[in-house]
């Protein structure tokens, strides 16, 4: 992507007034005081004072700003959250930072993770936006639908996101799983070899 800059020119007698159009453009520069506003003043090279106000917006976000700005307000937001974990060890036990800088870390989850343990899978997702709303919450995971369907696992809502354990296979069907799971393993080292 190239990145395009704003104009550098600046107004003469206006104050802060920097021209919002594209580096390299042609005619007078040009600038509005809001993206919403619907007048803008302009001058150009020749006379710098001579300030002529017109109808319609000039105005340009530069694109590398507002990345910068993202950063900045990730960075802003973890600096505070640092400060005030340290707060919290300082009047109360390290314990209490931890626990809080892992919440908050959990509640920013916006993409599913999950670990196999065997048997079990452990994973953190998002809340499905079609769900219920709940600030606190606990359920049961479920092999299959319907009366006969198996507890699998357990699932704790915490607002926007959801922490869980839970079961891929039944225990009777493990053996069988982890058997084919093995023979698909030898087929793909024959396969190589
Ligand atoms: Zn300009």
């Amino acid at each position: 992507m190239r990145r395009r800059r704003q104009c550098t020119t600046w107004s003469g007698s206006a104050v802060g007034v920097q021209c919002q159009r594209l580096t390299r453009h042609d005619g007078p520069h040009g600038a509005s005081p809001t993206s919403t506003y619907d007048e803008h003043w302009s001058w150009s090279d020749d006379d710098l004072d001579a300030i002529a106000v017109f109808t319609g917006t000039v105005w340009f976000h530069r694109p590398d700003r507002d990345r910068t700005g993202k950063t900045a307000r990730f960075l802003g937001k973890w600096t505070a959250l640092g400060l005030f974990a340290a707060l919290l060890w300082w009047v109360d036990s390290w314990v209490t930072a931890v626990v809080f800088l892992a919440l908050e870390v959990l509640l920013s989850v916006r993409r599913a993770h999950f670990v196999d343990l065997g048997r079990f899978t452990a994973g953190v997702w998002p809340v499905t936006p079609a769900a219920p709303a709940v600030i606190f919450g606990v359920a049961f995971a479920l092999h299959g639908e319907g009366r006969n369907a198996k507890r699998a696992g357990i699932e704790i809502i915490l607002g926007p996101v959801v922490v869980g354990v839970f079961s891929l296979v039944l225990r009777s069907e493990w053996p069988a799983y982890k058997r084919s799971q093995a023979a698909f393993d030898d087929r793909q080292k024959e396969r190589r070899s």
